[in-house]
């Protein structure tokens, strides 16, 4: 493709995004083929010699749009958002664009230097702890606690990895190097060495577990508050000392703020004065509801960080406007994890990483390559400022309350929890059906209205009965969206004859 080529076709490609979001209203939200029927529309074999991209914008409208489920679409509530915004497809389209590939800082000293950068924004705007910045925030000379909270001179730092799940993965392979010493990565996994989560923390966790060798067999389930769902920190103690006493080696403890399932809230503050006294990594989990801190009045949800968290993973690619894929890792020191992630072969040395003076980012992931997706968070929080991402995410909280004040003022339906971030949990009461009958048919309500096209939602099990999860955040979603989405589910559940 010649410059020229490039030139036009990439005008197109931008007209088409352009009207992709004028008109996202007027598809199905949820995409309605059968399975088979998106792969029946393609060849079966490729082309043997090149074709004009006008076809494949053809057969972009033709077979793949139909296959889409359209999660920018303003009647998407399902699972979390996952976040676009013009400046975030921007950034990504010029990352695409200069095609560098970041794994050292040699290989584009601006790809790592500009994340470095970015993260200690992010950390700002969300008020972390200082020493979660790549400089401990001494940068300005405003550090409260530059050094480390042990003064042993750690340098902590944030990365972007392409989600909370690496995030998590990469926190307990640099929490088995502090735990192990080292002997984990060098020898392999000799001993029992244990995780502790709770019946609500994200299932990467237990994924994280079978692929570091650790074991899901030894992930330690901590009990829940049976009514906020929230981690308990005596159990978390309790089982500690159980597991240390059987001579087991504790590696870190997962907490959540805003799980998946309900965007339940574990006590950081307790939880991090248990793993310090255990002397165990803790990471906190807030991959969804982390972004609502750029609001003063959501800075209460960083209680404890301060003082305990070793690392902390939310992810941009949610809620706040940046397109998948963008989590944002933090740690408080980076020895650990650049001592358990670093391997220097001869064809990667270079002057740069020798001098030490550099971050060279394929030594905080997983894999050696890496794509510059800095630029796309630098374009959203530039476009955004701080002022634009607040309002953001006070618009989704505030259509969340809204309808969360519709629901309680029903007496068809039963609220589960005044929603505190954009998730709304609840369910049609049934009243006079049986318990698993009544989960049922909030289940097929929940079919009914997904397969209407005009919105799109999912559901939990939490307290042990089957909730209706709308959750509010997509950048298009106002007001009359949540009003005909609670309107819809209204209707819906009316037609189904209580009792049958
Ligand atoms: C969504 C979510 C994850 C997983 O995020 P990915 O980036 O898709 O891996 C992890 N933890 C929590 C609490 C989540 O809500």
């Amino acid at each position: 493709m010649t410059p020229d080529e490039f030139r036009r076709y990439g005008k197109q490609v931008i007209d088409w995004i352009a009207d992709y979001h004028e008109k996202i209203e007027s598809y199905p939200v949820l995409s309605q083929v059968r399975p088979g029927e998106v792969a029946a529309g393609l060849p079966d074999h490729p082309p043997e010699r090149g074709e004009g991209f006008d076809a494949l914008l053809a057969d972009l409208d033709r077979v793949i749009m139909p296959g889409i489920t359209h999660w920018q679409h303003p009647g998407f509530f399902a699972y979390f958002p996952s976040n676009v915004s013009g400046p975030a497809i921007l950034g990504d389209l010029l990352s695409a664009g200069i095609g560098i590939q970041g794994m050292l800082w040699a290989t584009s000293p601006a790809c790592t230097e500009l994340e470095t950068r970015v993260l200690d924004w992010l950390a700002e705007l969300l008020d972390l702890p200082a020493r979660f910045r790549s400089d401990g925030g001494g940068r300005d000379g405003g550090g409260r606690d530059g050094g480390g909270r042990d003064g042993g001179g750690a340098v902590g730092g944030g990365v972007i990895q392409d989600s909370a799940s690496s995030a998590c993965l990469v926190a307990i392979l640099a929490a088995l190097e502090r735990a192990g010493g080292g002997a984990a990565a060098r020898a392999g996994i000799a001993r029992r060495y244990t995780l502790y989560v709770s019946s609500q923390t994200h299932s990467s966790l237990e994924k994280a577990a079978r692929i570091t060798g650790i074991g899901a067999a030894n992930v330690r389930v901590v009990d829940v508050d049976p009514v906020t769902l929230a981690m308990d920190p005596a159990h978390l103690d309790a089982l500690l000392t159980e597991d240390t006493a059987a001579g087991a080696v504790p590696v870190l403890v997962c907490a959540t703020v805003g799980t998946t399932s309900t965007t339940a809230i574990d006590p950081v503050p307790e939880i991090g004065a248990v793993c310090r006294d255990h002397g165990v990594w803790l990471h906190v989990d807030a991959a969804y509801a982390g972004a609502a801190a750029v609001c003063p009045e959501f800075r209460w949800i960083n209680a404890g960080m301060e003082e305990y968290a070793d690392s902390y993973a939310t992810n941009p690619h949610k809620w706040l406007l940046t397109n998948f894929d963008c989590t944002a890792l933090w740690v408080a020191d980076r020895q650990p994890l650049i001592g358990a992630l670093s391997i220097l072969p001869e064809y990667l040395r270079n002057t740069a990483t020798t001098s030490g003076e550099v971050i060279d980012y394929r030594d905080w992931q997983i894999s050696l390559g890496r794509r510059f997706r800095a630029l796309k968070l630098w374009s959203v929080i530039r476009w955004y400022g701080a002022e634009g991402l607040r309002e953001h995410i006070r618009t989704g909280v505030g259509l969340a309350r809204d309808l969360a004040g519709w629901i309680r003022d029903d007496p068809d339906f039963e609220l589960f929890e005044d929603p505190t971030f954009g998730l709304v949990c609840f369910r049609p009461r049934w009243e006079g059906l049986p318990d698993e009958e009544a989960d049922a048919a909030t289940l097929s309500l929940m079919e009914r209205l997904n397969a209407s096209g005009d919105l799109y939602l999912t559901h939990t099990k939490a307290r042990g009965r089957v909730l209706l999860r709308l959750a509010v955040g997509g950048p298009a979603t106002v007001d009359r969206h949540v009003r005909t989405a609670w309107e819809r589910v209204r209707q819906e559940a009316g037609q189904v004859p209580v009792g049958r």
